[in-house]
């Protein structure tokens, strides 16, 4: 048992008392303390519902309408004294419960893998360093620190907060964000009146600010609610859904059916009842698709597994059929068509332009001061720029084996170091100038200022932002050591300049203000600021997503570039990262001026917009969608959660976005990669490609024998197949088989082949067309292997071992032709096929081998051993009927190039 922290009141405490309470500083706890506590109170996590015991997950394979009418049959068969069959339908459907739990279990385990790769992460203070840690890591007197966009990882007391909302629905119910501050309330304020305190599980909203741990696990608020981790994954989509619904209707018709069969048989032909009986259930077992479902599942999971390798996590699953289907992504920029590894070429002040050279993180390099005259105040002006890049940041630099890193923001690391080159010594300054209060940056007014006191009695507000809302704010600029007027033109025709070589510019300004400031507002922002210069940042393409774009086009994606960058520097990556249209490019601007038409025109037409925020997005979402196109959406900050949620396939950052985000998404790029994306469509157009193979795998040899079974008894014949033969085929083989399609690899052309129509039902004409023609060829193979028998004057036996042996050769040649809907059966690499398909095949002609020839078995299955010839006989037939479904093919295909032509 792990101990609890002592039981205050938190909240109606002061931030200084709750810290002392809990033994911390605000330089955080060292890693040895942190270590002590996480034994003494344990992991941060609640703990799991206990799972569903094996024995009540086995029983649930049994709920199934086709087990209820097997197990009455078997009763039947019981009371008829019908022993053998009694004891074969039972072993049946306990080996399908096996296969179908065993299949089950896989699945559910590939999803909780998937849940952990999705742990959450928290930025905390430890010894004074920012660090990033496991939620589960986060012990009571932890510092974390809190932006907007982040889930509350333990219940908190905030000590710092700037301007801080929370989002606490799931506590309280309330879906307002609630403004919080450090001030301490009454000790019996209900829990949405708690100002001072964070809960887990909430999400912030707005703001900034840091926490103090005061309780973990299942002592938070959360925990003491819902107590237990709620585990359960429900491995469905609404396409499975569908096919569940769809096997449940026919199962009803197919009962329906059944009955009537028997009324007609009994009251019409005369048959006795023992006779009638066996057909009918061999009828329910053949026409009811009862595999399907379940081999859709693993189908999924597999897909969930293939994707979840590259690095594309499926949040929901039904992400996994939409993604497939996507006729734009409408991606961000930087990190995602950009590596994200920004570094500072270039700072621009009054004086002119310079050059800065450096590796990476790594604070060490030259400011090249060659287009201005190297003279003090140049330089004095630099340095500006970097104490200000270096204060108005909330990253950090970390150096291990030589080896420099960022915490935070990779654009702030960048400017950090600037900041080194430029001889700041960053932990110094900030040591120096505290800082009093911080505006956060926010994508919507694009910028980010911080209020800082020294120890010498000086105040100053540092911002940096946009140029564009900077130039705005500011009347003054940093000169010849003295301030000057701004030249507004001049730093407008510079930044456009940088922005056009690709470069992301950044403003930086500054304002002296009195001691006695300590609130720092937008109003003190206003016309007051003295600009001291820009940089210019790379942020080099992705050269993966370079390719990852040309395979979109080629898959008939349109690809469109959202950023809240500015427009020249969006247009110079879009042109680098190969994107077809930049010669246009729309600002939020522009957007906002037109109207709900040309809005969706433009949005349809046009590939970049810069200088978006996070409300275009969504209005861009659903213009695209009025014109009938799936959109994927990516998206990182907490404002963007409406617009991934309104996409048909919102997809998160894993790395830069924020929890809010990835709650809203369906998808999580673990890289944060555009390549992913492309990753995910094809993997996803793999999974629905495999869907439907199995499905028309299925259906057509259920289709087939149910044919044969009905035909039979209308014509008085003896039924092709025996019952107990069906049964096998149906349960056994059918979903061994059938399992090898869930592993299909991607076919060749499915990137380029234009995405399916928003809408198209799974079972199109085509499959019905094509399940019509494989269920009449396996009637026939099955009637001619009969009528062969019945010629060379085989006793029945003999004639059903051969139609049943042949309807499994057919299956499996009717794997082959399946396997490659798109394209041609008929290559070496289709013959090869894959592992899994020769396994299930190796295993599935073993079983038919054992079934037909070994001796005891014999009686059991009602089969006869099958001679040399007539077993090539036997596998003639499959051969034929692949050759004849193989034609029909290769003659649509042709027909579909001719008149694509
Ligand atoms: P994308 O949407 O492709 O990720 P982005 O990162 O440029 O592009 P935003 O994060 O919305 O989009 O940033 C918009 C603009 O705001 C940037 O171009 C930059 O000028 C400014 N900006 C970004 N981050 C900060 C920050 N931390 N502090 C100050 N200004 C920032």
């Amino acid at each position: 048992m792990t101990d609890a922290t002592p039981n205050r009141s938190w909240h109606n405490l002061s931030a200084d008392d709750c810290i002392h309470a809990l033994d911390s500083r605000s330089t955080g706890l060292s890693p040895e303390d942190a270590a002590e506590r996480l034994i003494r109170y344990g992991p941060n996590k609640l703990p799991e519902a206990k799972p569903t015991p094996l024995w009540l997950r086995f029983l649930a394979h049994f709920h199934n309408v086709l087990i209820y009418v097997l197990l009455v049959a078997a009763a039947i068969t019981a009371l008829l004294d019908h022993w053998l069959d009694t004891v074969v339908i039972l072993a049946v459907v306990l080996a399908n419960a096996i296969i179908g739990f065993i299949q089950e279990g896989r699945a559910a385990q590939a999803m909780s893998a998937i849940r952990t790769m999705l742990a959450p992460k928290a930025a905390i203070i430890r010894d004074g360093h920012r660090i990033t840690v496991d939620g589960e890591a986060l012990v009571p007197g932890d510092i974390v620190l809190l932006e907007a966009g982040d889930k509350v990882p333990a219940d908190l007391r905030l000590i710092v907060s700037h301007s801080l909302s929370a989002q606490e629905a799931v506590l309280t119910g309330e879906s307002v964000p609630v403004e919080k501050t450090i001030q301490p309330v009454a000790a019996d304020a209900p829990l949405g009146d708690r100002r001072g305190m964070l809960f887990s599980g909430t999400i912030i909203t707005a703001g900034q600010g840091q926490g103090l741990v005061v309780e973990t696990g299942s002592h938070t608020e959360i925990g003491r609610i819902s107590g237990m981790l709620s585990n359960v994954t429900h491995l469905t989509t609404p396409l499975v859904e569908q096919m569940a619904q769809f096997s449940k209707w026919l199962t009803l018709l197919v009962l329906a059916c059944a009955v009537l069969l028997m009324a007609y048989g009994y009251f019409v032909m005369n048959y006795e009842f023992e006779h009638l009986f066996m057909i009918v259930v061999s009828l329910a077992v053949s026409a009811i698709p009862e595999g399907l479902p379940a081999v859709m599942t693993i189908t999924l999971a597999v897909g969930v597994q293939a994707m979840a390798r590259r690095n594309a996590i499926v949040r929901q699953l039904p992400a996994i059929e939409t993604i497939g289907s996507v006729s734009v992504i409408c991606t961000d920029k930087t990190g995602t068509l950009t590596r994200n590894e920004m570094v500072v070429t270039s700072v621009l002040t009054s004086q002119g332009l310079s050059a800065v050279s450096g590796e990476g993180y790594a604070p060490y390099g030259q400011i090249d001061a060659k287009d201005i005259d190297a003279t003090g105040d140049a330089h004095k002006t630099i340095s500006q720029l970097a104490l200000a890049a270096a204060l108005c940041s909330d990253a950090d630099l970390n150096e291990t084996g030589g080896q420099w890193t960022v915490e935070g923001d990779p654009m702030e690391g960048a400017l950090l170091a600037l900041s080194g080159k430029a001889g700041i010594n960053i932990t110094e300054s900030r040591q120096i100038w505290r800082r009093t209060d911080a505006i956060p940056f926010d994508s919507r007014h694009r910028f980010m200022a911080t209020l800082n006191h020294d120890h010498d009695g000086h105040a100053a507000i540092f911002v940096k932002g946009a140029p564009e809302q900077l130039l705005d704010m500011c009347a003054l600029e940093a000169g010849n050591d003295r301030t000057q007027s701004l030249q507004r033109d001049y730093w407008e025709r510079m930044s456009a300049e940088m922005a056009a070589n690709g470069q992301r510019v950044l403003a930086f300004a500054m304002r002296i203000v009195p001691l006695d400031y300590t609130v720092l507002t937008h109003s003190d922002l206003k016309d007051e600021l003295v600009l001291i210069g820009l940089t210019g940042m790379i942020d080099p393409p992705r050269p993966e997503a370079i390719a990852a774009v040309a395979e979109c086009y080629e898959a008939g994606i349109r690809v469109k570039m959202i950023t809240g960058d500015h427009a020249l520097t969006a247009a110079a990556i879009g042109r680098d990262i190969g994107l077809k249209n930049t010669t246009r490019v729309l600002t939020g601007n522009d957007l906002d001026r037109l109207d709900e038409a040309a809005f969706a025109a433009a949005a349809e037409d046009c590939d970049i917009f810069a200088r978006t925020s996070p409300e275009h997005k969504l209005k861009l979402v659903m213009a695209l969608q009025s014109r009938g196109l799936m959109v994927a959406m990516t998206g990182d900050g907490v404002n963007d959660a409406p617009a991934l949620k309104r996409a048909d396939a919102g997809i998160a950052m894993g790395q830069k976005g924020s929890e809010a985000a990835k709650e809203a998404a369906k998808l999580v790029l673990a890289d944060d990669n555009f390549a992913t994306i492309a990753a995910a469509v094809r993997e996803g157009r793999t999974v629905y490609d495999n869907i439907r193979k199995v499905i028309m795998w299925t259906l057509p040899t259920n289709a087939g024998e149910a044919v044969c079974v009905v035909l039979a008894l209308m014509l008085g014949m003896a039924l092709p197949i025996s019952a107990i033969q069906i049964l096998w085929i149906n349960l056994i083989t059918g979903i061994t088989l059938g399992l090898a399609l869930a592993f299909e690899p991607t076919e060749d052309q499915t990137m380029k082949r234009p995405p399916r129509p928003r809408g198209e039902a799974i079972m199109d004409g085509r499959l019905v067309w094509q399940t019509l023609v494989i269920a009449i060829l396996f009637g026939a193979g099955i009637f001619g292997m009969t009528a062969y028998a019945h010629n060379r004057g085989y006793n029945l036996a003999m004639a059903q071992t051969l139609a049943m042996n042949a309807l499994v050769v057919m299956e499996i040649f009717n794997l082959f032709f399946i396997r490659n809907l798109h394209s041609t059966s008929l290559t070496w690499k289709a013959i090869k096929g894959t592992k899994v398909i020769w396994t299930v095949i190796v295993i599935v002609t073993i079983a038919q081998f054992a079934i037909t020839y070994v001796p005891f078995l014999q009686p059991i299955f009602g089969t006869e051993p099958i001679s040399f010839i007539d077993g090539v006989i036997v596998v003639g037939v499959g051969a034929g009927v692949f050759i004849l479904t193989e034609l029909e093919k290769q003659i649509r295909l042709s027909l579909q190039k001719s008149t694509a032509v």
